[in-house]
């Protein structure tokens, strides 16, 4: 029978992470197991690849202080490309309350470190960016290491960094079941046989649930549809530019090859697995698109091009990591909310820490417990996209 000191499900930029710190911390014996035949298919593949440590919530200004350097030093310390580009993120604030909320999130930011991130005035922003509407745009703020990164290339790095240290990866394999004994997790069974080990790690994405499930585990990780559309070359803006935030209604947009990719969350939205691309969606975001940023009244799009993927959210928008209480030996790395590419090398070294000592020092691993939803210590972020 197969055995593993580790056992991770689900190969995502989450579960790469995890396996390549395990490994480079000496646990070599570590499996990853995922149903598709390639690697990407989830939301890792779908996803914008914005990285910001922009947040308003400690936990998660902590999480990015880790990842943000790590990706800048991704391919020397790894050998891979992930293609970090530091364009950074430059939120709009059109009201007082909004730019309240930004000085707010600068004085947590700077406090616990950042150097990079800036207020900036109404006036510097059209200076900076002539091509916004600013007429009602009271300042914003901005972070020159925020940008962006490609989560495909990130993500096989991870896995060729853990498979040079030992992993293993297995491909068309669904975990089925999850066998327990007197002593916790004592394996799983998947479509290619059974596997012993004692500990299992769920990095399933937004399929988490149905998988803590089979540990008779209930979590509180929900699918949610998210679209984003990409336009065809246009130059008549800076692909120089930030991430660019409108506050007013959330529309977001940045460079991508020689065009744009525009992103917006669609209140309408209901939770669930469907991933088709609604294209009565073009007209809603372009909408937006042309009131920001005039230009884009051009913008040319072709809505074949677009697509939608699932974020995996939780109540209070912050990831669940660490044991899962009640089984010993099975650990979550679920719930991202749309920020699971940025966490992804916080997470991997969190995990690592918790699977191989029972302790980090990254951040306080209780804030990000399952069990604050049973104590109601939620902990809101609100600067979600
Ligand atoms: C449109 C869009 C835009 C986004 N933009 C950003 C962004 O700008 N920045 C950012 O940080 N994040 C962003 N995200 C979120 C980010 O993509 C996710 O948080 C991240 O990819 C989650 O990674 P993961 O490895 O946990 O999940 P996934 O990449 O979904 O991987 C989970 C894997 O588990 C496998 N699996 C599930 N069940 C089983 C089973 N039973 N057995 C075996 N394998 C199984 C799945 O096949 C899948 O490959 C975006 C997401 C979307 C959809």
């Amino acid at each position: 029978m197969q055995t593993a000191d580790v056992v991770i499900v689900g190969a995502g930029i989450v579960g790469c992470s995890i396996a390549y710190h395990l490994t480079a911390a000496g646990c070599r014996n570590v499996l990853l197991i995922e149903r598709e035949s390639a690697l990407g298919k989830g939301s890792t593949g779908k996803s914008m690849g914005g990285v910001r440590a922009q947040f308003a919530t400690p936990v998660n200004i902590r999480m990015s202080l880790y990842s943000i350097p790590f990706y800048a030093g991704f391919e020397q310390r790894l050998g891979y490309p992930c293609d970090y580009r530091p364009q950074g993120y430059l939120f709009c604030a059109t009201s007082d309350k909004q730019m309240a909320y930004l000085r707010a999130n600068y004085a947590a930011q700077v406090l616990l470190g950042l150097k990079e991130v800036r207020l900036l005035s109404g006036a510097e922003i059209s200076t900076m960016f002539p091509g916004l509407r600013a007429d009602d745009i009271v300042g914003g703020s901005f972070c020159s290491t925020d940008g962006f990164v490609d989560p495909y290339s990130a993500m096989i790095g991870f896995m060729t960094g853990a498979a040079d240290h030992g992993a293993t990866l297995w491909k068309s394999t669904r975990v089925i079941a999850i066998v327990r004994d007197q002593s916790g997790i004592a394996g799983l069974d998947t479509t290619r046989g059974t596997v012993a080990t004692r500990n299992v790690v769920n990095c399933a994405g937004a399929w988490s649930a149905d998988v803590a499930a089979l540990a008779g585990i209930q979590l509180p990780v929900e699918p949610l549809r998210r679209m984003l559309v990409p336009s065809e070359p246009f130059s008549e803006f800076p692909h120089a530019a930030p991430m660019i935030i409108d506050m007013s209604n959330g529309f977001h947009f940045r460079p991508e090859g020689r065009g744009f990719l525009l992103a917006w969350n669609d209140p309408e939205e209901v939770s669930g697995f469907n991933t088709d691309f609604d294209d009565r969606f073009i007209e809603k975001i372009l909408t937006r698109a042309a009131d920001r940023v005039p230009c884009f009244a051009n913008l040319p799009v072709n809505p074949k091009r677009a697509w939608a993927g699932l974020y995996e959210m939780t109540p209070d928008h912050h990831p669940i990591l660490g044991k899962a209480p009640g089984v010993q030996g099975f650990f979550l790395a679920n719930g991202f909310s749309g920020h699971g590419v940025m966490h992804a090398p916080a997470t991997g070294k969190i995990l690592s820490d918790l699977i191989l000592t029972g302790k980090t020092d990254l951040i306080d691993a209780s804030l990000l417990s399952l069990a604050r939803f049973e104590e109601g210590r939620l902990i809101h972020e609100t600067a979600v996209l």
